[in-house]
């Protein structure tokens, strides 16, 4: 399977611009989807969850309490570290068999943290949705109604944009134009990316 991965900072635009490569036929594997299905209730990892850290990880109606899971490893590296060595690998294999499942001509996934948690070999390219900062803190607020200070801290906490742009393959430029030029510059990446699968693909 062809894999294009997705990534871009908080408010960049990357779940409305997956929804357009979605309406183009494309299916989308969204890897903070997958990092909440593998802590569901049943699952071995919040069965591991509990019983390193405590029953006091669940809410009373047995899902994972994350805002007590956050607390837990907000000045504990040690406990960080654990939490980041049991789940990594868990999502990133769930990522693989997600996308190698997909039955459109490439598979598109959303990996907000691509950059952060150095994800880029799982994708065949990656695209980054690019915005600049001031904009990014004004989606964010707009749609989160979160303060311009909150959205700041979130900012400060994810790669920085020229990070990103660094690992990009293409870089799509959410921010100039209009609704109808961004639309075109996702379906000029559309036919690229098509181009490119089908190069891929074993000859018959
Ligand atoms: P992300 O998934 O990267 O956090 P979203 O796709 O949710 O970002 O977009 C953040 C906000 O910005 C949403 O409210 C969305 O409707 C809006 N938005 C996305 N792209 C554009 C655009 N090109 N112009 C104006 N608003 C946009």
């Amino acid at each position: 399977m062809y894999v294009v991965a997705i990534t871009g900072g908080i408010g960049s635009g990357k779940t409305t611009v997956a929804n357009q490569f979605a309406a183009l036929g494309i299916e989308v594997v969204d890897a903070d989807l997958i990092a909440r299905e593998v802590v569901a209730p049943g699952t071995p990892a919040l069965a591991a969850i509990v019983n390193h850290f405590g029953a006091e990880m669940l809410t009373e109606q047995g899902l994972l309490d994350r805002r007590a899971l956050r607390e837990r490893i907000f000045s504990d590296p040690a406990a960080k570290f654990w939490l980041n060595a049991l789940l990594h690998p868990i999502i990133r294999s769930e990522m693989l068999r997600q996308c190698a499942a997909v039955s459109s001509p490439y598979c598109l996934l959303v990996v907000p943290l691509l950059v952060e948690n150095r994800l880029t070999e799982l994708a065949d390219r990656v695209l980054v949705i690019d915005v600049d900062e001031a904009t990014q803190i004004e989606r964010t607020c707009r749609r989160d109604g979160v303060s311009r200070e909150q959205a700041q801290a979130i900012l400060a906490s994810q790669a920085n944009r020229s990070e990103r742009l660094a690992m990009a393959d293409d870089v799509l430029d959410n921010q100039s134009g209009t609704t109808e030029t961004i639309r075109a510059r996702i379906l000029a990446l559309h036919e690229t990316y098509l181009a490119f699968a089908s190069q891929q693909a074993p000859q018959l």
